[in-house]
C-alpha cells in the first residue's frame, strides 16, 4: 500500500524572495491527499508568515550559513542539527533549494538515507567542488528554465538527472490583483506606468531602468517610473545609490520607489509595462506574473526571459546593460498602447497555457512519485 509521501522543505532564508515564492506556492498546492508538505525555515520572518498564514507546517530551526567574508558557506552545525530533524521527522524526499548556502541539505538528507531533490534556480557562472557534488547525488535536480540548465552543462556540473520545470503562477490570485487601488495609493490617476519589480539588487539592473526613465520623462511627461522592491539580501547602501542617482537624474518627480510590497501583484497590475532589466536572470518569476496580470514586458535579452518572452509577439527583448535600447523599447510600448494591450493579451494567454502552478505541481509531483518508487526499489534489493 503506497502511503502519503511527507516532503521536506528547507529554506535557509527567512525573507521572501523569488525562490520562497516558489517554494511557497508548490508547498501550498500539493495534493494533500498525496503530499504531506513541511517547511524548514532558518529564522522567524516574512516567509515564514506567509507558510504559516497558508496553513503549511513550518518548523524553525537554526540552519543558517556561517559568513567567511563576504561569502555565505554550508555549516556542519546546522548539517548536524539538520540530519538530527530529518532522522525524527522521517520524510520520504527533502526538497532543497538551490542557493550555496543549502549544501547541508544535501549532506544531512544523504546521512539519513533520504533522497534530496534540490532545485537549481540561479545561473551557475563557475560551479564550487560542492556544487559538483551536490548535483551528482542529488536524486532529481529540477531547473526552473533552459538557461540554468544549460549553464550547469558549460560549468561541467552533471545534467543527466536533470528536469527543466518552469515554476507557476496562481491565476486565481493574479485575477483578484487590484491595480486601481495600488493606483489611488500613490496618487497614479491614468497616468502611464512603466515599472519594474525587483529586490534591490545590482545585478537587476535598475539603474539602466532609471536611466532609461531620464531619457523618456521628456517625451512622456505624464509617465511614472515605479521601483517597486526593496533590499531582500543586499545591502541597502545600493538602495541609497539607486535614490541619489534618481536625483541626480531629475527623476524626482516621475520615479517612485515603493519599498517592498507583499502586494506586489497589485502594483504590477497598476503598470502600463514592466520592465525586467537584470544583466541576466535565471527565470524572472516576476516576468511570469507579469504575463499573467495581462502586461506587456520589456525584458533583457539574457537568460529566463529569452524563453518566456517571444520578442514582439508578448513583449519585447532588449540587450543587457544598455539603457538606450531599453528607453526605445519601453517608448515603443507607450506610443502604441494598442499594440501593447494586444502583446499584454497575448502574454496572458500564454501564462494560462505554460505557467499555471496547476502545471508546475503536477510536474513536480512526477518527480516525487519517481524519486520515492526508485528509492523504495533500491532499498529492496
Ligand atoms: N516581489 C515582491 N515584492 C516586491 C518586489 C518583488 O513580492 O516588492 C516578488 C516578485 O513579484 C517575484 C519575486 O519577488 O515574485 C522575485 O522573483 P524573481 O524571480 O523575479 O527574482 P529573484 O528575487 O528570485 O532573483
Amino acid at each position: 500500500m503506497i502511503t502519503q509521501t511527507r516532503i521536506m522543505f528547507v529554506s535557509p532564508n527567512a525573507l521572501l524572495g523569488g525562490g520562497e515564492i516558489n517554494q511557497m506556492l508548490l508547498a501550498s498546492h500539493l495534493d494533500r491527499a498525496r503530499f504531506v508538505p513541511e517547511v524548514v525555515v532558518s529564522a522567524d520572518g516574512p516567509y515564514s508568515d506567509e507558510l504559516r498564514a497558508r496553513d503549511i507546517p513550518v518548523k524553525v530551526l537554526s540552519i543558517r550559513p556561517v559568513r567567511v567574508g563576504s561569502r555565505k558557506l554550508p555549516s556542519p552545525a546546522a548539517a548536524a542539527l539538520l540530519y538530527r530533524y530529518i532522522r525524527k521527522r522521517r520524510p520520504h524526499i527533502v526538497h532543497s533549494s538551490s542557493l550555496p548556502e543549502d549544501l547541508h541539505s544535501s549532506v544531512a538528507g544523504r546521512m539519513a538515507g533520504v533522497p534530496v531533490v534540490h532545485d537549481a534556480q540561479t545561473i551557475i557562472y563557475r560551479a564550487a567542488p560542492f556544487d559538483r557534488w551536490r548535483a551528482a547525488v542529488s536524486a532529481r535536480v529540477i531547473c526552473i528554465s533552459h538557461a540554468i540548465r544549460n549553464s550547469m552543462a558549460r560549468a561541467r556540473l552533471p545534467v543527466h538527472n536533470t528536469e527543466v520545470i518552469y515554476s507557476g503562477v496562481d491565476l486565481a490570485e493574479h485575477a483578484r490583483a487590484d491595480g486601481r487601488k495600488f493606483r489611488e495609493e500613490f496618487g497614479l490617476a491614468d497616468a502611464p506606468v512603466v515599472g519594474i519589480a525587483s529586490r534591490l539588487s545590482p545585478e537587476k539592473g535598475h539603474d539602466y531602468f532609471l536611466r532609461a526613465a531620464a531619457a523618456l520623462k521628456e517625451r512622456f511627461p505624464n509617465a511614472r517610473f515605479l521601483v517597486v522592491g526593496g533590499a531582500t539580501y543586499a545591502p541597502r547602501q545600493y538602495e541609497m545609490y539607486l535614490k541619489d542617482l534618481s536625483h541626480a537624474l531629475g527623476l524626482d518627480n516621475c520615479v517612485i520607489f515603493t519599498g517592498f510590497r507583499r502586494d506586489v501583484l497589485n502594483a504590477i497590475a497598476a503598470m502600463d509595462v514592466l520592465v525586467c532589466a537584470a544583466d541576466e536572470e535565471a527565470l524572472g518569476r516576476v516576468v511570469l506574473e507579469a504575463m499573467a496580470l495581462g502586461k506587456p514586458v520589456v525584458a533583457t535579452k539574457a537568460g529566463g526571459p529569452c524563453e518566456t518572452v517571444e520578442d514582439g509577439v508578448t513583449g519585447m527583448l532588449v540587450r543587457p546593460n544598455d539603457s538606450r535600447s531599453l528607453a526605445a523599447a519601453i517608448a515603443r510600448m507607450l506610443e502604441n498602447p494598442e499594440n501593447a494591450g494586444q502583446m499584454g493579451r497575448r502574454a496572458r494567454e500564454r501564462a494560462e497555457s505554460s505557467y499555471s502552478i496547476e502545471q508546475n505541481v503536477a510536474r513536480v509531483q512526477e518527480v516525487y512519485r519517481i524519486v520515492r518508487a526508485q528509492h523504495a526499489a533500491r532499498r529492496a534489493r
